[in-house]
């Protein structure tokens, strides 16, 4: 089929099959792939409304034993520059955030073997008991699978203990490419094969959480793997309706042990386009401004993007690997405006909570992004002494190796 006979299906609202999107993602010209991405969004969204959410992106801990080969974030066991944050340092970074008008925070970190269950229930439990009207937006499904590989409890077990201490909807990392060729070559098979990350995005569905659901391109995959990837999400959203949105990001290659180089913003625009066009059964699409700047980001905007994410606090991850796009409330609504949209500000579920909170009062700006811990804090949380640990390290920091032998 050619372009101009899918692009009059896309526009009487037709379903694209798997040939159509690959027709389009491959060869429609670059300005036509926006102005229907741009159609479609229209049609979902008429009133013209771009939203962003007040969040913080606190990562709990860098120790990681995935080793990702495109992760510059983590630090294997027993590394000097490891961390675990303390509950008490969290309470903080949520009193930051409420300060400018968050009300949740997007919880992930690595797969630290030494954090059992009961640690990630304690803390949820104590944010709810001092914040409850706070969200948390937590745990992604690889670290959901390997909470339950190290508790020995099954995915429903894992996410019914979370959600009774307090897990309020789960965030759509550890995606990368559903694809498991691509998967082994990132080394990220191990930590949740292509099935295992949809089936706990299933599960969580069926307890009746809401989660996102994220893509990282420009790695090793083909533009047939994204493809792949963008229709499975499809598939699973038809069967469960539990994604509220869907997030594209490039690979950062700096830092990590694949390097490479990064995909420019066209191939980022015309990813987006194509997910909008592909994701009909999708309600909002984010813009990754974190990663592709505050210029391209706005353009997403005529690319099929209704959403501008969140309004930065803190980062980690992305930075690790060399982006380090700061955007406060301020600069989002101006980047919103200026693309002829209106800003609202929303919760995790696309409720509209209201205007740019800086309208309505004093907000300190922030020109930077603050880190999970600054450089050379080595410091380790009093109640980690309370969990057992289970490599030898962490026995040794709290005190629970046995006699030498
Ligand atoms: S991407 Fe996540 S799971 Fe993979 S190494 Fe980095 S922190 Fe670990």
């Amino acid at each position: 089929m050619s372009v101009p006979t899918i692009a009059a299906r896309i526009r009487a609202g037709a379903r694209l099959d798997r040939d159509e999107a690959r027709v389009m993602y491959l060869e429609a010209p670059t300005h036509l792939l926006g102005r229907l991405a741009d159609e479609v969004r229209a049609r979902r969204h008429p009133d013209r409304t771009v939203t962003y959410i007040i969040d913080r992106n606190v990562n709990y801990t860098n120790v990681c034993v995935a080793r990702c080969s495109f992760c510059a974030f983590y630090r294997p066991v027993g590394s000097a520059e490891g961390y675990v944050l303390g509950f008490e340092e969290i309470f903080r970074k949520i009193d930051e955030t409420i300060e400018v008008g968050g009300d949740q925070l997007l919880l992930q970190g690595g797969h630290n073997p030494d954090l059992p269950l009961e640690w990630y229930e304690d803390l949820f439990r104590a944010v709810k008991a001092r914040y409850p009207a706070f969200r948390l937006h937590a745990l992604s499904p690889p670290e959901v699978v390997h909470v339950a590989r190290l508790s020995r409890l099954t995915i429903p077990e894992v996410i019914a203990r979370l959600m009774a201490a307090g897990l309020d909807s789960i965030p759509g990392g550890g995606a990368e490419i559903l694809v498991d060729r691509v998967r082994k070559a990132l080394n990220c098979y191990n930590k949740a094969t292509a099935d295992e990350w949809l089936e706990v995005m299933r599960q969580a569905h069926r307890a009746g959480l809401r989660t996102t659901a994220t893509m990282m391109y420009g790695s090793v995959e083909t533009p047939e793997e994204r493809l792949d990837h963008l229709f499975k999400l499809r598939s699973l959203q038809d069967e469960t309706a539990g994604f509220t949105a869907f997030i594209a990001w490039s690979y950062q290659p700096e830092n990590t042990e694949l390097q490479g180089a990064e995909a420019t913003g066209v191939e980022y625009l015309r990813t987006l386009a194509t997910a909008r066009l592909v994701l009909d059964n999708f309600e909002n699409l984010q813009a990754s401004w974190v990663t592709q700047g505050g210029k391209v980001g706005q353009l997403s905007l005529a690319f099929g993007a209704n959403d501008m994410g969140s309004v930065m606090i803190e980062e980690n991850v992305v930075r690790a690997a060399g982006a380090s796009y700061c955007m406060d409330e301020v600069e989002i609504v101006r980047n919103i405006e200026d693309a002829g949209f209106v800003p609202r500000r929303r919760n995790m579920h696309y409720e509209i909570l209201g205007e740019p909170i800086f309208r309505q009062r004093q907000v300190a700006r922030r020109f930077g992004l603050e880190v999970a811990r600054a450089d050379g804090d080595t410091s380790v949380p009093a109640e980690l002494v309370n969990y057992a640990g289970r490599t030898r390290a962490a026995k040794q920091g709290r005190g629970q190796a046995g006699p030498a032998s």
